[in-house]
């Protein structure tokens, strides 16, 4: 994991380089204060045992020996109260000092950390927006909205807080390494004997956490999934008294994800323990090792205190080191999760040298085009053109592919074999913005945001004219119920439009595709939803809308496609029979047994 995980996250900080920077020289200042606040205790007991009349240490360093006569001086000048009170004033300072460097550090950690979460989920989600249509009915919905926060947010408080760690323990585990070195190092030699010891365990912990933390986000996506599932199908589920079979089903889910997340606590909450006996047994080592050297007469008392509260010092950063390394190893499997997103393929994307599109001049063409939802080929060599201005009709029984026809054509989605050429060029060379500014759709099912009616019309401009949204109203016949909502245009529709009938979805949907006033229109059932009356109306004023447009209408009532330039008949992704009405009512065939039987009473 380690160097790939470090290297995306020391790329997310690159833009805050300066707040990094200036976290790590205030953690530097720290160190330094952190070590003569706790390096004091030596003068502070030098002073107690001058009491007890203990002999002048023998001790070669000459800084320490400097600060020995100074205060020897002091003590005889002023007295041993008075040099305690001294000391004192000395450590409070100090201390001061010392945590509001520590304060002043974390303040820059705050905004990287809310920083760098902010930016990853806001990459993440343009990048949402980027991918393919095919990677979402790949993927489950839950999954992915469980990478997006959950993950996000495991990014934030393993991975970044342990930067946090990773910027101020090795300063202060360096600084009082040198000191120990300084004062002892033949004790601390003795003591760096267990860092493999403690490495090694540390990288078995961190490694067998990464894998259950991964296996654990993967099981709480699943868990999301099932959750936005059942809020979607809610009145299905009741209606056919399915609540037991969803109960037991998610109860399943939550067992196996308790059982995961209890494996994965079992191992975090072994670290600390673990690095604390470890640390104790090293404590100990020393207290034997220092012991001797003191009894033997090589270093005064105070000073072997000195180092060990020191020593004691160096644990923390230690520890919080080695915790640090158990976060990210935890995080980087969120990480490993959102990457998969932020790396996924995007297959329908701008080619480099793709070229806008002014207007639709001329034709498409469909040429031996081909596409297979993964393994499941749906459309097989499809081959058909539609003249500008031509009206073009879809039919043939559901699942024979007319969808996917025209999301392909849409470029939703690429062919997997073929290509559509339009005006004699490819589409995958043109910019998608740019032909997809041509293109007005009205998609199977109504697809509306929770946002105002208005809103949902003009989707997709920045501001709209209130002109053409009230003709587009009233061509797609939406007018009367759109001024008798509640706010009229400002009613809000709910989610995903709950608040109207299908039919006023419908309308809506349509009025949409109406307001973008597109040179060509794709109609895919624009009207199942729409009552025989309603339907009459807003036929006529989709028949308005056609004139002087290309379309490509897919209906299963054929009543509605009569007047087509041509209806291409469909039958499991093939192109069965292709023609105008009355040619296709004079042949044997698919057609016209759909029209006889939608004919009948
Ligand atoms: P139609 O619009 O003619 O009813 P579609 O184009 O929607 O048919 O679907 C054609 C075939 O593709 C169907 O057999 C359907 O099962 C399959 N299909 C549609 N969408 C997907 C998808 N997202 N993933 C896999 N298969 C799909
Ligand atoms: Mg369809």
């Amino acid at each position: 994991m380690k160097s790939k995980a470090f290297k995306e996250i020391l790329s997310l900080c690159l833009p805050y380089k300066g707040e990094l920077m200036a976290n790590f020289l205030l953690n530097v200042l720290n160190a330094v204060l952190s070590l003569f606040t706790f390096l004091s205790v030596v003068p502070f007991l030098y002073i107690l045992f001058k009491v007890e009349g203990q002999r002048p240490s023998t001790a070669s360093y000459s800084a320490w020996s400097k600060i020995e006569s100074v205060l020897n001086d002091y003590i005889a000048q002023h007295g041993q109260v008075s040099a305690l009170l001294l000391m004192c004033g000395v450590i409070v300072t100090l201390a001061f000092l010392k945590n509001a460097s520590n304060y002043l550090a974390l303040l820059r950690i705050a905004k990287v950390r809310t920083a760098i979460s902010r930016d990853l989920r806001g990459a993440l989600y343009e990048k949402v927006l980027r991918l393919s249509v095919a990677f979402y009915s790949n993927e489950k919905k839950g999954d992915l909205i469980s990478r997006m926060t959950n993950d996000l947010m495991e990014i934030e408080f393993s991975v970044i807080g342990a930067l946090e760690a990773l910027l101020k323990a090795p300063i202060m585990l360096v600084f009082s390494l040198i000191t120990l070195f300084v004062i002892s190092w033949q004790l601390t030699l003795f003591a760096l004997i267990f860092l493999p010891l403690s490495g090694w365990l540390i990288s078995k912990i961190a490694k067998s956490l990464k894998n259950a933390a991964k296996r654990g986000k993967g099981s709480l996506g699943e868990l999301i999934a099932m959750i936005e599932e059942t809020l979607t199908g809610m009145k299905v589920i009741k209606v056919f008294n399915a609540e037991p079979h969803f109960a037991d089903k998610f109860k399943d889910e939550n067992q196996g994800y308790f059982k995961l997340m209890h494996r994965l606590y079992k191992r975090e909450y072994l670290s600390s323990p673990m690095s604390e006996f470890i640390s104790l047994c090293v404590i100990s080592i020393l207290l034997y090792v220092g012991g001797g050297i003191v009894i033997n007469g090589n270093m005064s008392g105070a000073l072997l205190i000195g180092y060990l509260v020191v020593f004691s010092q160096v644990i923390q950063p230690a520890r919080a080191l080695s915790e640090a390394i158990f976060k990210i190893s935890k995080g980087a499997a969120s990480l490993e999760r959102v990457n998969e997103i932020m790396y996924a393929p995007e297959s329908v994307q701008d080619q480099p040298d793709a070229q806008a599109m002014a207007a639709f001049e001329d034709s498409i063409t469909f040429q031996n085009v081909s596409f297979a939802y993964q393994e499941n080929t749906v459309l097989h060599q499809i081959n058909f053109s539609i003249q500008k201005g031509e009206t073009i009709a879809l039919v043939g029984p559901s699942g024979s592919g007319k969808s996917t026809i025209a999301s392909l054509l849409v470029r939703l989605m690429d062919p997997t074999a073929g290509e559509i050429l339009i005006d004699g060029q490819p589409l995958s060379s043109l910019k998608l913005k740019s032909w997809r500014e041509q293109v007005g759709v009205v998609t199977q099912d109504s697809i509306l945001f929770n946002e105002t009616i208005a809103n949902n019309i003009a989707l997709g401009s920045e501001e709209w004219d209130v002109e053409r949204l009230h003709s587009a109203a009233r061509s797609a016949n939406a007018m009367e119920f759109i001024e008798q909502s509640p706010g009229s245009w400002e009613f809000n529709v709910g989610d995903g439009g709950s608040k109207l009938s299908g039919g006023q979805k419908q309308r809506l949907c349509i009025a949409r595709a109406i307001y973008r006033n597109p040179p060509l229109l794709i109609l895919d059932e624009a009207t199942s939803a729409l009552d025989t009356q309603s339907e009459q109306v807003v036929q006529n004023a989709i028949e308005n809308m056609m004139q002087n447009r290309t379309s490509l209408v897919i209906a299963h009532r054929l009543s509605t496609v009569q007047r087509a330039s041509r209806i291409i008949v469909l039958d499991q992704g093939k192109i069965v029979q292709m023609g105008t009405h009355e040619a296709l009512m004079q042949e044997e065939g698919l057609y016209k047994t759909l029209v006889e039987l939608q004919e009948l009473p």
